[in-house]
């Protein structure tokens, strides 16, 4: 079985962006030492919208260079670094050491004019290039709004952003922010397509990795919001700001059962074994992970620190670029 354990990296997206320090920088320490000296190699998804937006801030210039320093230290260390884009950071501001995101009305790729959409994507690409210094091939949307695809295929092709890693199979949110319907994906596994992004189409020229899918009881939910309520030191978020909202969707999941994705974030990193028997139960060779450094809590770095030392020997961590290679 290969494990991806895979991170989107960045701040938040709501009214408190939070501090890179404290969403990035620390947490992602926290990731790369429990890896290290054990052939473990993550994928790290990098919001590279951030690194843009603050180019010419001379107050955050000091921030944007450990960032930088820190992606040069995981590639350093043998993970990898993909593309990510929440487009938003297009029309972001700062002020008075605060950022303004627009978040709201501009938080996926179809909320702009479909050149302004098609250059978003070619200039955060080979930005993101050129700050790592090697190419990246691999596409997750902001807040998985990877639809409608159709207006952005030729582009992708003709970048050669050719593999994604944004479906959830069974999942849906739709809210003023999010239009994201996977409800038609049934399985894992990965699939050709070209179009439309829920549709196979085995002559299509981009591959999709699903992020590992897992149906979560309501009892779940209630504890992960008991033990946050509860604000214990070790279930309280290492990321310092706030999520935008995602509508009714709390409420479904504290009363019936709801399809999310596998997750090494807080409390969800509790059913990375139950995933891992799930993907192995239906004969899977690939199980896709999402977490984010600004959802770690010292509980789920300790969880998955036990999850790794308990497979490394059984299975093999690896990151999209190994997959893709061999
Ligand atoms: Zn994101």
């Amino acid at each position: 079985m290969k494990i991806l354990l895979t991170f989107d990296y960045e701040l938040f997206f709501g009214a408190h962006s939070g501090t890179v320090e404290k969403c990035m920088l620390e947490p992602t320490n926290d990731l790369l030492k429990i890896s290290e000296g054990k052939n473990v190699k993550y994928t790290f998804f990098v919001d590279v919208g951030y690194l843009i937006a603050s180019e010419n801030i001379t107050e955050l210039k000091e921030e944007r260079l450990s960032v930088l320093k820190q992606l040069q230290d995981i590639l350093a260390h043998g993970h990898d670094i993909q593309l990510h884009i929440h487009p938003h950071w297009e029309v972001a501001t700062f002020e008075n050491g605060h950022w303004n995101m627009h978040s709201k009305s501009h938080y996926r790729l179809n909320n702009f004019e479909l050149d302004t959409a098609r250059e978003i994507v070619r200039k955060y690409k080979a930005k993101l290039e050129l700050y790592i210094g090697r190419n990246v091939n691999v596409f997750r949307a902001g807040g998985w709004c990877i639809q409608p695809f159709e207006p952005l295929y030729d582009m992708f092709q003709e970048i050669g952003l050719v593999y994604d890693s944004s479906v959830i199979a069974g999942f849906r949110i739709v809210t003023n922010q999010y239009a994201v319907d996977f409800s038609s994906i049934d399985s894992d596994e990965e699939y050709r397509f070209s179009q439309d992004v829920t549709v196979k189409d085995p002559n299509g020229f981009m591959t999709e990795f699903p992020i590992t899918s897992f149906r979560y009881s309501p009892f779940f939910y209630w504890m992960l919001y008991l033990k946050g309520k509860m604000n214990k030191e070790a279930h309280r978020m290492i990321g310092d700001g706030t999520f935008m909202s995602h509508g009714n969707k709390k409420w479904q999941q504290l009363l019936s059962y709801t399809t999310g994705h596998l997750s090494t974030d807080g409390f969800y990193a509790t059913k990375l074994e139950a995933g891992l028997e799930s993907v192995q139960n239906l004969g899977l060779d690939k199980m896709i992970t999402i977490g984010h450094p600004k959802g770690n809590t010292k509980y789920s770095i300790e969880v998955l620190d036990k999850f790794i030392n308990k497979y490394r020997n059984v299975h093999a961590f690896v990151s999209f670029d190994q997959v893709l290679c061999s």
